[in-house]
């Protein structure tokens, strides 16, 4: 078959190089050039250092014959000729000083951009055929009827709509993509479902896969319940069981954590402790459900209380620096992690680039960041152009440059490798120091450090000093 894809990031990216993988011919359309020609040009650096996914780069090399991005329109009318299906991957944010509803103008720009090479290419074809937009993108429940107003608005006809979204987890997304738990299709006429099952025929053949179909109201919809789902549940282990180990005397989150997980009907995922649940998707879904809900005349109030105890776990925990009478201003202080979690250069909604505006705004003197693969990504985010504040940021090449001559930490980011930090917080770090672990990296070293005399301040501990 032949598949478009219209965006090329995270989702994107990944879907078509699975398709690529699968068989079909497949033809990436993003406007973003720099990133086309990374995915483009074969090199694995290249391409991880704009996408950095395990495994990507492999897929996208192995299925370089079958696989091309582009920013050619040209290329585009070309493939419209015979295309299939398309796949709209761009980005769904929440609309600025919204209470969470949906921007669609990339979807619409990209609409009315792809919709009229679409009709012209169907227009050239000698035997009609019904193409398939497929919205990948996480869109609102009632999007499939927007959807065919606008592609038919720009010149489209003979098409069916389906949505079809992306259950992908970031850092494990190509794993995820290639052994899916379900893939969920929701089309509105046998015809179209018939082309999602040659689209997925690996996946629809597959014993391990379920494969479930649905009308595009209940797919959609699905995506958005089942994304607040598993943020609530991250909100709550921190919320409610991170909380109560902080406050009560004589808890440790681990052990309180280990009775829980251990009944079947609780489970363990999403059993983390953090200083805030970041990403480019979670906090935006929810408010979108939250809004769509209250648009239905429904109450929401329990989705929005769980946005707002996510950014409230962000400021408590920095605000406990000052309780503990630690005051930031003129301090250099040193932030380990800047991706919103382990395996990924994704700073989208970061819980610790957050950490880092806070503490420009706290005054402090310096803040010698590092992350093991995000630290260009970040570069982009903290320009000088953009707010000279950003010059107080130091990016160091390590963890150990990063601590050098510093008088408080902050880890943010899960990456695994922080929590073997203790020996060199031990060998290079004088006290009075302040330690504030966000991810608990360092909880088997905690008595330890504060023995040296190190102040702990850590998510599901009281303050250690
Ligand atoms: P992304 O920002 O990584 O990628 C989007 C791409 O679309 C970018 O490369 C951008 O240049 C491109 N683009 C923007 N406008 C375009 C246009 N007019 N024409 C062509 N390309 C255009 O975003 P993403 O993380 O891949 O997310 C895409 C969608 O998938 C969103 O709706 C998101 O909510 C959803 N989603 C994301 C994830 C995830 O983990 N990232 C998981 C499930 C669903």
């Amino acid at each position: 078959m032949k598949i478009l894809y219209i965006g090329g990031g995270f989702v994107g990216a990944c879907s078509a190089a699975v398709s690529a993988d699968s068989g079909h011919e497949t033809l990436v359309y993003d406007i973003d050039e720099q990133k086309v020609a990374k995915l483009n040009s074969a090199d694995p650096h290249l391409i991880t250092s704009c996408l950095h996914e395990e495994g990507l780069a492999d897929l996208i090399i192995r299925g370089k014959k079958r696989l091309t991005f582009t920013t050619n329109l040209e290329l585009v009318k070309e493939f419209a000729l015979e295309v299939d299906a398309v796949f709209m991957c761009v980005p769904t944010p929440e609309k600025m000083g919204s209470l969470g509803e949906t921007d669609l103008t990339y979807y619409e720009k990209a609409a009315a951009l792809i919709a009229p090479i679409l009709a012209e290419g169907q227009a050239k074809r000698e035997v009609a055929k019904r193409i398939l937009i497929v919205n990948k993108s996480t869109v609102p429940v009632k999007m499939i009827d927007y959807t065919k107003e606008l592609f038919a608005k720009h010149g489209l006809n003979n098409f069916g709509i389906v949505s079809n979204p992306e259950f992908l987890i970031e850092g494990k997304a190509v794993e995820g993509s290639i052994r899916p738990d379900r893939v969920v299709v929701g089309a509105e006429c046998e015809e179209d479902f018939k082309v999602m099952r040659q689209v997925y025929q690996r996946f629809y053949d597959s014993i391990n896969v379920k494969y479930i179909e649905v009308n595009p109201y209940e797919a959609s919809a699905a995506k958005l319940l089942a994304n607040f789902l598993l943020f609530s549940r991250i909100v709550m282990a921190y919320d409610i069981v991170g909380r109560a180990a902080e406050i009560f005397p004589g808890l440790n989150y681990e052990k309180i954590r280990h009775i829980l997980v251990t009944e079947p009907r609780i489970g363990s995922w999403g059993f983390y402790n953090s200083l805030y649940s970041g990403g480019s998707c979670f906090t935006k879904d929810a408010a979108s459900l939250a809004h769509q809900m209250e648009e239905m005349g429904a109450n929401a109030s329990i989705v929005r209380d769980i946005i707002d105890a996510n950014l409230l776990q962000l400021n408590r925990f920095f605000s406990r620096a000052a309780e503990a009478g630690f005051d930031w201003k003129g301090k250099t202080v040193a932030v380990l992690g800047l991706a919103f979690k382990q395996n990924t250069n994704d700073i989208r909604n970061s819980g610790a680039i957050m950490m880092v505006e806070k503490l420009l705004d706290a005054g402090v003197k310096q803040i010698q960041v590092y992350d093991p693969v995000a630290i260009p990504e970040a570069k982009k985010y903290f320009s000088i152009e953009k707010n000279p504040l950003n010059e107080k940021i130091v990016y160091a090449a390590a963890e150990a440059e990063a601590l050098k001559g510093t008088e408080a930490l902050i880890i943010c980011t899960d990456w695994q490798q922080f929590k073997s930090l203790s020996t060199l917080i031990h060998n290079s770090l004088k006290v009075p120091y302040l330690i504030m672990d966000g991810r608990r990296m360092l909880v088997t070293g905690f008595e330890d450090l504060k023995n040296a005399g190190f102040t702990v301040i850590s998510v599901g501990s009281p303050t250690l000093n």
